[in-house]
């Protein structure tokens, strides 16, 4: 895609969604990392069910020791691979208090430091809740940079690496929200939305879906 098509691709998704946030519910920076640590292959939807009760009681690393493995797990056995989301949260919240005087550490390294926490999370993290300009490659976001042709690439590193090169700076604090929403409600896996898509005649996708 061309630069001023890169641009207007942009412009309109913002102009859609002028104030895009994480569908994921959270009370503050720690219940987020709990959220993003939950949602690795699941979705928001199931994500929030589980912590909807969860974050009335737990906000804190400490309270959550407190709630202990067994218990967490009541709360989000709904949720795929919960077992070792579990001990992987129990274990973070240990390293919280221990070594970051209980607060969710603001650097990549960092949060890369804590199990549980990859690439993808510990972007997350830091651009929704810490406003940096960077774009979390998840499996949305992967999907629309390939069809459209904005950033092709074979692995989310390398996606995420062309997404920061082409995507103009006044977009990226905004970008990962932009297409995470675009690919989860209009080019969808299975049938894109072509027809209804705002950005259809900039994509590059060959197979659009045909309006019936
Ligand atoms: S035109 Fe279709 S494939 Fe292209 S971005 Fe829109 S929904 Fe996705």
């Amino acid at each position: 895609m061309q630069p001023q098509a890169i641009d207007e691709f942009f412009r309109r998704l913002a102009a859609e969604r002028p104030e895009p946030r994480t569908e994921l519910h959270y009370v503050n920076a720690y219940t987020l990392l709990v959220a993003v640590v939950l949602s690795a292959q699941a979705t928001d939807v199931g994500v929030n069910k589980a912590t909807k009760n969860l974050f009335t009681q737990v906000e804190t690393p400490q309270a959550m020791l407190k709630l202990g493995e067994a218990g967490l797990k009541k709360h989000i056995k709904t949720v795929g691979l919960f077992n070792a989301k579990a001990k992987n949260i129990i274990a973070l919240s240990k390293i919280l208090i221990e070594k970051f005087s209980s607060e969710v550490p603001r650097t990549r390294e960092e949060l890369e430091s804590l199990p549980g926490v990859g690439r993808k999370t510990a972007n997350v993290m830091l651009n929704a809740m810490f406003n940096e300009k960077v774009i979390a490659v998840d499996t949305h976001v992967f999907r629309v940079a390939n069809r459209t042709g904005l950033a092709r690439g074979d692995t989310p590193e390398e996606v995420e690496r062309k997404l920061m090169k082409v995507v103009p700076e006044r977009w990226l604090l905004h970008a990962h929200h932009w297409l995470i929403l675009h690919g989860r409600y209009t080019c969808v896996a299975r049938i894109p939305r072509c027809p209804q898509c705002i950005v259809r005649d900039l994509c590059a996708y060959k197979d659009k879906t045909k309006a019936k």
